[in-house]
């Protein structure tokens, strides 16, 4: 497992309440090494401020552990599944953020509303379905990562383009390319929906914004001839 992804994994763990994204422990960071396929996550009940890099669980994406002594998270099965489900996706954060828990709970799903939205999440943030009862029985963790890679799959919605779910009844989970990237929709998700429940306390309907002013956000963030940032393109001509 590649130190600096360890350390990003713990370091992301660590950043979740100050973001204010849990309360308690009600949060949970892993982090995929590229390379070999291993996966690295917050162990189950651990206060944020008492995790260290040697506490983080180390697993295959078959669950196997590979390395730690503790428990890891609850949620592990879920993140397990959407590895395996999602390639390109190396980072996965799941929190009970309480603003977009509420739409989770309200049964919606997040149009894009603005150009905050549009900077991170190429479309609506789809609201993925409850469980069986029979699904809860059988695997609660593991059919939680199926039911949000089946929205996914059965929509033909690209889970990189839009890194981010709502589950009904339950919560968000957010993910990108590296844990970083994982974080940074975590939060903005949870901006995003606190704007779209100030809207609805407004009075005003959830309607998304044309779809040319999406594309130029997107576009500008992460197409090829993206214009935000620093790119190594552009300081290696002076830009
Ligand atoms: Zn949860």
């Amino acid at each position: 497992m590649d130190e600096e992804i360890l350390h990003d994994v713990l370091e992301a763990n660590r950043r979740l309440p100050r973001e204010g994204l849990v309360s308690l422990t009600w949060g949970n960071v892993s982090g995929r090494d590229p390379k070999s396929g291993l996966v690295a996550i917050k162990p189950s009940g651990v206060s944020y401020d008492e995790l260290q890099i040697d506490s983080l669980i180390v697993l295959d994406l078959s669950g196997a552990i590979v390395s730690g002594t503790l428990r890891p998270s609850s949620d592990t099965e879920t993140h397990l599944e959407l590895y395996r489900r999602f390639a390109g996706v190396n980072g996965i954060v799941h929190t009970h953020s309480p603003r977009a828990t509420a739409l989770c709970q309200l049964g919606l799903e997040l149009p894009v509303l603005g150009t905050t939205h549009a900077d991170h999440f190429d479309g609506t943030v789809p609201l993925a379905r409850e469980l069986t009862a029979q699904e809860i029985e059988a695997g609660y963790e593991l059919f939680t990562g199926k039911a949000i890679a089946d929205c996914f799959e059965l929509s033909g919605v690209d889970p990189v383009r839009i890194p981010a779910v709502l589950q009904r009844y339950h919560a968000p989970f957010a993910w990108g390319r590296s844990v970083r990237a994982a974080m940074d929709n975590a939060v903005a998700l949870e901006v995003c929906a606190d704007m779209a429940l100030a809207m609805l306390a407004a009075g005003r309907p959830l309607e998304p914004i044309p779809t040319h002013i999406t594309r130029k956000h997107q576009d500008r963030k992460h197409g090829p001839n993206q214009t935000y940032g620093q790119t190594a393109k552009r300081s290696a001509t002076g830009g």
